[in-house]
């Protein structure tokens, strides 16, 4: 937090690259803050695992993608480790190894305001710097089976995304007056999506003529999507498909080499997924809550094809429960919903119906209001000249 100016109050964000969803709703949060109060808030954002960890756990975001493909393995450490004394327990065992690494990283920053997006910083970071610290909010980035490390007892106010995530942390502990129900924080882009489909189409260089799927795994480009791909394209249905592999280059250098029989866009990671979104039909996707959100706010109806277990079942379940889109785990299924959608568009607009309900498009600005109350900066302090994305604190 070296260039803010003297007058800005400064928030340092705790998020890691682990998935794609920490980043997002930390940046969904900064844009919001940056449009709503220019220049008087200066943000910046810190990996904990890369800059507050020691070797070798500063790996862990290199590590993740291939920690979940074992979901099995994945999911049992979730369940064995998802109980607040058993949770205690493994982080006061850990705490020694880490501690003077997070008090280096903490040396090196000052803000005004600690916003933890990741459930692994809560705890250590609490811990690290005991009773005198600046005041720490989490935003909980799981929808509805959040971890008990999202939830400890010690921060000022936990933001949450759903009713049923709320119930999650006053079991965990929290009284109810530190817990509030916003909403997960998406970027504008979601939510007021510039353009319509049409105009989409044309600015991404994609058909107009035809429905589009849009298949995606993750920040990580997580799954089978390879043979989720295929099974699509041989089932030579009246529409086109965009697979978005995100950070997974081997993914996308394979799916490149294949001779599609319908037409098909290949992409790695984009930065403008509101753009897909709009351009797009349907979305098939694994169950993370950062893309089931933005899907969500844009209107896009849903076909999940993987969870991990523990973390991301119970969006599958809200997903499902509130109409907004099927569970599909195996290719053949993935071809039935497809199929079903594209053959009844009734169908398909009832889906997007329900998850148009289910948007909560003012979540990021609500909670940039709500962090900068706690900062003193109330309303009437508003910039009237706000432009998104104008970030004070560039390093
Ligand atoms: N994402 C992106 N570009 C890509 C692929 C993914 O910006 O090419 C974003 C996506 O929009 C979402 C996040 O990465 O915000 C993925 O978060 P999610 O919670 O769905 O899954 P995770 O990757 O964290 O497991």
């Amino acid at each position: 937090m070296n260039k803010s100016a003297p007058d800005q109050a400064r928030i340092l964000f705790l998020f890691s690259d682990t998935g794609g969803g920490h980043r997002s709703a930390a940046e969904a949060i900064i844009e919001a803050l940056h449009h709503e109060y220019a220049g008087r808030i200066a943000t910046e954002m810190v990996d904990i695992f890369r800059e507050a960890a020691p070797r070798p756990l500063n790996h862990m975001p290199d590590w993740y993608p291939k920690m979940v493909l074992v979901p099995q393995a994945w999911g049992a450490g979730f369940y064995l480790s998802n109980g607040r004394g058993r949770y205690h327990i493994i982080s006061a065992g850990a705490f020694p190894y880490v501690y003077k690494s997070i008090q280096r990283m903490l040396a090196r920053y000052t803000c005004d305001l600690f916003v933890s997006v990741h459930p692994l910083a809560n705890l250590p970071f609490l811990w690290t710097m005991g009773k005198n610290r600046p005041p720490f909010v989490t935003v909980v980035t799981d929808l509805v089976s959040a971890h008990t490390s999202w939830f400890n007892k010690g921060v000022d106010l936990c933001i949450v995304p759903t009713e049923i995530a709320r119930q999650h942390a006053l079991r965990n502990g929290l009284p109810p007056e530190k817990v509030k129900v916003i909403g997960l924080p998406v970027a504008r882009g979601f939510c007021q999506p510039e353009g319509d489909k049409k105009q989409a189409r044309e600015k991404l260089g994609l058909p107009q003529e035809m429905r589009l799927i849009l298949l995606i795994g993750g920040g990580e480009g997580m799954g089978p999507i390879e043979e989720i791909a295929r099974a699509i394209d041989a089932a030579e249905l009246s529409s086109g498909l965009v697979i978005i592999s995100g950070r997974n280059q081997t993914l996308k250098q394979h799916l490149e080499l294949i001779r599609w029989r319908r037409p098909t866009f290949v992409l790695g990671f984009v930065r403008n997924m509101p753009d897909y979104m709009l351009a797009t039909d349907i979305l098939v996707s694994k169950a993370g809550p950062g893309t089931i959100t933005e899907a969500l706010n844009i209107g896009l109806p849903i076909i999940l094809y993987s969870r991990l277990p523990g973390q991301e079942s119970g969006n599958v379940e809200y997903v499902v429960g509130e109409g907004a889109g099927v569970w599909a785990p195996t290719p053949e299924r993935i071809i039935t919903a497809l199929k079903r959608w594209l053959e009844h568009p009734e169908l398909l607009h009832e889906a997007t119906r329900h998850a148009r309900r289910l948007a909560r498009p003012q979540a990021a600005r609500e909670i940039a209001r709500t962090l900068a109350l706690i900062l003193n900066i109330n309303p009437s302090q508003l910039a009237s000249t706000a432009s998104v994305g104008q970030s004070p604190t560039e390093k």
